[in-house]
């Protein structure tokens, strides 16, 4: 789960990180009453749950308060990547000297948490992991000792940091590890932690990215969760414990497992096919579960043919079957779907759908062919579409 920008400087600002004087706003109107608050130079920025938003317009500095609401209306109208911003935070101004990027994430590799620093923060570090990765410079943090003030000193030291600037450097980077640690977070990232013309150090940016997994242990984190600003399919699938991820094919995959669902997607692909997204129903689906997996799937209009592949364990193929069709009486679709059962009555699973006249298969390939046979089969009476 991922937090808001004005969310995650909340945290870090509780954990003794400084961050700018601002406020949250949904209205231009608010927008405006906070920028005379503040009684400064503001930036208005767009809290959508995406980078670059700089790059997008989505970051602009405003003068006055009038101009804080005219620059808001503009923001709060816009899109970005896809997602509507809904809300903008209102910030101090800062006058910047040096940009500098700070991280800890979780090295799923080394099995360790790793601190990433580099001088030259700012919008495009991506780019610089790619182009000139020895910029950025990397520490492992053992997790039983903890980030250890050397640590924090060696990087400042090999950022070139100007002396005058490591002790608050390192008490940063020691609330950040405190941040990262307490929210069970599988990212802290400021970008960028700037010195400011007045030698300020101010993460002016934030990020945490918590990990879904812990989320049980916050429930006050929980609270925090921006439904508005998510895919409303993917509210309603994690109301029903799916996991769905939308993606841009024609293909609807409905799956038990997320291995068979990867696997599934694969073999789209493999056959000239583009899968319309990654859905596992996990265990034990109900029909309740496959219903509202059905619906979550025909909300989206590129859908032309829906691939059901269950592997029948503990959960049996007939009763999944059952569920399809008990979920097709609530679900009215004239959607093509391919049904591919295996495993614990299958056989009986295969006869409950193709007396209902859906296409059925034995292996995962006869699917997927089939599936994206009518899907081209629909382009070909739809030429153009
Ligand atoms: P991102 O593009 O989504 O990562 O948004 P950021 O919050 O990191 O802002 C992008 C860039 O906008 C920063 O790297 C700064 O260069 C600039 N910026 C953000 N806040 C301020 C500010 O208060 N003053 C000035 N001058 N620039 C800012
Ligand atoms: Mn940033």
């Amino acid at each position: 789960m991922k937090l808001q920008e004005y969310q995650s400087k909340q945290i870090f600002s509780r954990f003794g990180i400084s961050i700018p004087r601002g406020r949250v706003a949904a209205t231009a109107i608010e927008a405006k009453h906070i920028a005379e608050e503040l009684g400064n130079r503001v930036v208005i920025k767009a809290q959508v749950l995406v980078g670059g938003r700089g790059k997008a317009g989505g970051i602009r500095l405003a003068k006055n308060p009038h101009e804080a609401e005219d620059v808001a209306t503009s923001i709060l109208s816009m899109d970005i990547k896809d997602l509507p911003v809904r809300k903008v935070l209102v910030d101090e101004a800062a006058n910047i000297n040096k940009e500098i990027y700070l991280a800890i994430s979780d090295d799923r590799g080394a099995g360790k948490p790793l601190l990433m620093a580099s001088a030259s923060g700012g919008i495009d570090i991506e780019e610089i992991a790619h182009s000139n990765p020895e910029m950025i410079m990397k520490v492992h943090i053992d997790p039983l000792l903890g980030l250890r003030d050397y640590q924090a000193r060696d990087v400042a030291a090999t950022i070139d940091l100007p002396r005058t600037f490591w002790r608050g450097f390192i008490e940063t980077c020691r609330c950040l590890w405190h941040v990262y640690l307490e929210t069970d977070a599988s990212l802290v990232e400021i970008n960028p932690l700037v010195i400011t013309a007045d030698n300020r150090l101010l993460a002016l940016d934030a990020k945490i990215v918590l990990d879904d997994n812990a989320l049980y242990r916050h429930p006050d984190l929980v609270e925090m969760r921006d439904q508005d600003s998510e895919a409303e399919a993917e509210v309603e699938a994690r109301k029903y414990g799916l996991s769905y991820i939308k993606l841009d094919g024609e293909i609807g995959c409905m799956v038990n497992g997320a291995g068979l669902a990867m696997a599934s997607m694969d073999i789209i692909k493999l056959f000239g096919g583009e899968p319309a997204n990654f859905l596992d129903i996990g265990g034990g689906a109900s029909s309740e579960k496959v219903a509202a997996a059905l619906r979550i799937i025909l909300t989206d209009t590129n859908v032309k043919a829906i691939l059901f592949n269950i592997f029948g364990g503990i959960t049996r193929c007939d009763e999944v079957a059952r569920g399809i069709l008990s979920a097709l009486k609530d679900v009215k679709t004239n959607i093509p779907m391919v049904a591919r059962l295996v495993g614990t009555n299958a056989e009986e699973g295969r006869r409950l759908l193709a007396d209902a006249n859906m296409v059925t298969a034995e292996t995962l390939a006869e699917a997927a062919q089939k599936a994206v046979s009518i899907v081209e089969g629909a382009r070909n009476e739809h030429p153009g579409k």
